[in-house]
């Protein structure tokens, strides 16, 4: 029997619902060509949902999720939602979404298909062959310690104040989708921290030492002071398999290392959450990029970051490995083949619309299929 695939898409707002209906393409071939039973559910989130029902994140689309095995999103917001309070902001349903499905891990690849590597700010052979993974802690460190604020003091001043805090099994349960991860890769992890300043951070280094000597003797662990990883990344970034590190290191090395790619249309991540009794964890998978107003509309958008994140959920909600593998392989084989959105054009090569790239990495999917791949 065919295992069915439960998936809720969220259009959202801007390109979110173009760059999603390349995607639809891609799930109604692997259903025609292989055999994956899909059961696609459509909800509502962000500006979207604020025309529809009031509010960013209706109860309905929480519920859909909850019954869905993974969730694609397109992008929120706009400037149409801009001058709403901020608890009806379309981002407010984003970030609503993500606390529910409880999201701890953020992973975002930075990978350099062949045919772009000379659209990097880097130099052609820095970047060539990149294959890496950062994996970001997303619900604690600085960003939600307590206490938080900003003070007034007697004299007149202000006083800003974060908090840095980490416990065991938070740093424990992010570790672990590292080490998890690099089984898959090249069984290397590198963990990023300050600690030779931060106590958080040095608890941080040794609960991952610890961890990774407990249980996973078969990935080779090396830990990287954040300065010098931010310094490494746009040095010689080929050095590294998977990273992880904290909250506000991750925010920040994700950005540096998305730039090594070459565009935001391009970027795919994935957010996972606890693994339930049968080892199926919450996942949302959203391409980077936002809902790109100044485009929207026109058939003009990137698809192939909304296409890359459904790969992601192939690979890591659904374990389909071969056909991840596939649709990164057309994605790379299109490129190859010349054919460029606006955001990544370059000299002598061919500008498409949306449909027209979505409709090529079908083409290339075919391709593929037909050689036995
Ligand atoms: P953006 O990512 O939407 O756009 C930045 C620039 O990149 C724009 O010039 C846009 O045209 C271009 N771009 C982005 N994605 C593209 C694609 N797939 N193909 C071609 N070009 C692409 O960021 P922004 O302009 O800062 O934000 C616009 C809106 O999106 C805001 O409302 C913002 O809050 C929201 N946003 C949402 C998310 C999300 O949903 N995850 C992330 C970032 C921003």
């Amino acid at each position: 029997m065919t295992e069915t695939y439960k998936v809720l898409l969220l259009p959202g707002d801007g390109i979110g619902p173009e760059v999603m209906r390349q995607v639809r393409k891609v799930t109604d071939w692997l259903g025609r060509k292989r055999g994956l039973g899909f059961e696609l559910d459509e909800g509502l989130l962000g500006g979207a949902a604020y025309d529809a029902h009031g509010t960013p994140l209706p109860r309905e689309t929480l519920d859909q999720a909850h019954a869905a095995d993974a969730v694609l999103l397109g992008a929120v917001g706009g400037d149409r939602w801009e001058d709403l309070p901020f608890d009806k902001k379309p981002e407010r349903g984003l970030l609503g979404i993500r606390k529910e499905l409880g999201l701890f891990a953020n992973l975002r690849p930075a990978l350099v298909f062949e045919a772009m590597a000379s659209a990097s700010t880097l130099k052609e052979d820095v970047v060539s062959g990149l294959d890496l993974m950062i994996v970001r802690e997303l619900t604690g460190g600085i960003y939600f310690g307590e206490p938080a604020g900003i003070e007034d003091q007697a004299d007149g001043t202000q006083r800003g104040v974060n908090t840095l805090v980490y416990t065991t099994p938070e740093v424990d349960r992010i570790a672990r989708v590292a080490f998890d991860l690099a089984r898959k890769r090249d069984k290397r992890v590198c963990s990023v921290d300050k600690a030779n300043v931060l106590q958080a951070t040095a608890m941080w280094r040794d609960a991952v030492t610890r961890l990774g000597a407990a249980e996973y003797p078969d990935v080779a662990l090396s830990h990287m002071y954040v300065d010098n990883a931010a310094m490494q990344l746009v040095r010689d970034p080929r050095q590294f398999d998977v990273m992880v590190t904290t909250n506000m290191f991750g925010d920040i090395l994700s950005d540096a290392a998305a730039m090594l790619t070459g565009s935001l249309g391009m970027l795919p991540s994935a957010s996972l959450g606890e693994p339930d009794a049968n080892g199926q964890r919450p996942a949302l998978y959203e391409p980077v990029h936002g809902s790109a107003p100044d485009i929207a509309g026109q058939d003009k958008a990137n698809p192939l970051a909304a296409i890359l994140s459904f790969a992601m959920m192939l690979r890591y909600s659904f374990d389909r490995e071969a056909e991840a593998a596939l649709v990164e392989h057309a994605v790379s084989d299109t490129l190859g083949g010349g054919l460029r959105t606006q955001d990544i054009m370059q000299a002598g090569m061919a500008k498409v619309s949306t449909t027209v790239m979505g409709e090529a990495v079908i083409r290339e999917m075919d391709k593929l299929h037909n050689e036995g791949q």
